[in-house]
């Protein structure tokens, strides 16, 4: 009986450029927290789509919204006003606490939106002179890969060769207050942050780091930026991981899990008087915002209103935790993270992440390395306990060899 596997990865690399390195496993249907492939195998999906899959595969409330929506009205644009528009904004705004929102499609737009507003509030409300506006971030960030954003990443297979590069940033380490009041000065707009770096291997800033620059943007008259996409939306076991610190950002940028894992759907949110700066024709998207990303992610805020999912994820995140710091001495080195959400590293005399996420592969677990020894594991909200107890099982038996 031949698998079909092996041509179908040969023929998924053959016309596509090569700026992804993929588990060799062709998935070809879905359901909650499981995939199926094309061999009929399944996998415990523990990637989660970098957490777009928050509710898991074709969640049912989210699958309704869209068929209902694909029967009525896909596109306008935004030339004209289309019947799921006023919900969203009005019901996301409320989630976040703010007055308004700016519909996107993806994370690095939400970004790249942040960035115009922060520097266009810079100059017309803070006073910064014409062409001088600073935004500080952090070494180690990941927000997306657009020339302006590759311009100030540290990593350097996202930056090297894609200049000549924006200018406007500086870069402090992560974590460091001081390093941060430092570069902060009078043509400062904003400081952009995620306040938890998922990309580089699921890093929480120390105790009082996110307050502190919460106090130093208020003292300073910066926008603090907190860019949630990866965090956000009940990853970490709240709406937002800035609240677990006590924390509300001056804007929120929210991507991924917004649109249910359906469609792309990415937003900025803020109050008025940062938002507000935004006049007919500076800014917008074709599919922002459309009818049918609106369906589906008013019906996704509407789930995180009910916080069932928040809670999941701090419940079963305690116990992802706990199997998970079991491990270290036995081929772990390090565990961090928050709710359901962790980066490992692997003893690099045991193996690579590569190698450790292709051994779960084969015992039924997917997940992504990332730098080297790292694996995330960033499982849908709707995992069940004995599923944890399974991937931690698999995670166990792979590093025992
Ligand atoms: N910001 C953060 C924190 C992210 O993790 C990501 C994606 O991984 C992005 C921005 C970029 O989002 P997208 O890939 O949708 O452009």
């Amino acid at each position: 009986d031949m698998l079909r596997t092996p041509a179908a990865v040969q023929d998924a690399e053959r016309h596509t450029a090569h700026n992804y390195h993929p588990l060799p496993v062709v998935i070809s249907s879905a359901e909650g927290a499981w995939v199926t492939d094309v061999d009929g195998r399944r996998y415990l999906d523990c990637l989660a789509g970098y957490s777009a899959l928050n509710f898991g595969h074709r969640h049912p409330a989210l699958i309704a919204a869209a068929h209902a929506q694909l029967d009525k009205l896909t596109l306008t644009s935004r030339a004209f006003i289309h019947d799921q528009f006023a919900d969203f904004c009005r019901e996301l705004a409320a989630l976040c606490g703010k007055d308004l929102v700016l519909p996107m499609n993806t994370g690095a737009e939400a970004v790249e939106t942040g960035i115009k507003v922060a520097r266009k509030w810079g100059y017309q409300v803070k006073g910064v002179p014409a062409g001088q506006a600073t935004i500080v971030v952090a070494e180690g960030n990941f927000h997306g890969r657009t020339t302006t954003i590759v311009s100030f990443s540290t990593d350097d297979d996202a930056r090297a060769d894609f200049g000549p590069y924006t200018p406007g940033f500086r870069i402090v380490p992560y974590g460091d207050l001081t390093a941060l009041a430092e570069a902060v000065d009078e043509t400062t707009v904003a400081v952009l942050l995620e306040p938890i770096q998922g990309e580089q291997g699921v890093v929480v800033p120390p105790a009082g780091y996110l307050p502190g620059v919460r106090q130093l943007c208020t003292e300073r008259n910066v926008l603090f930026i907190a860019d949630e996409i990866q965090s956000g939306l009940g990853r970490t076991g709240a709406t937002f991981a800035c609240e677990q610190e006590g924390v509300v950002p001056d804007m929120y940028l929210l991507g991924k899990a917004l649109g249910g894992g359906i469609v792309p759907v990415s937003a900025v949110a803020a109050d008025a008087d940062v938002l507000g700066v935004l006049r007919p024709g500076q800014h917008g998207s074709t599919f922002g915002g459309n009818p049918l990303a609106c369906a589906v992610a008013t019906e996704v805020v509407r789930l995180l209103a009910t916080g069932e999912f928040q809670r999941r994820s701090t419940e079963l995140g305690e116990r992802l935790h706990a199997g998970l710091h079991a491990l270290i001495g036995k081929g772990l080195v390090a565990v961090r993270g928050r709710g359901l959400w962790a980066g490992l590293d692997i003893d690099p005399a045991l193996m690579s992440g590569r190698e450790a996420c292709e051994r779960l592969m084969e015992r039924g677990v997917l997940a992504k390395d990332t730098h080297g020894s790292t694996i995330r594991l960033a499982p849908p909200l709707t995992i069940t306990a004995e599923e944890i107890d399974h991937a931690v099982a698999q995670l166990a038996a792979v590093l025992a060899g």
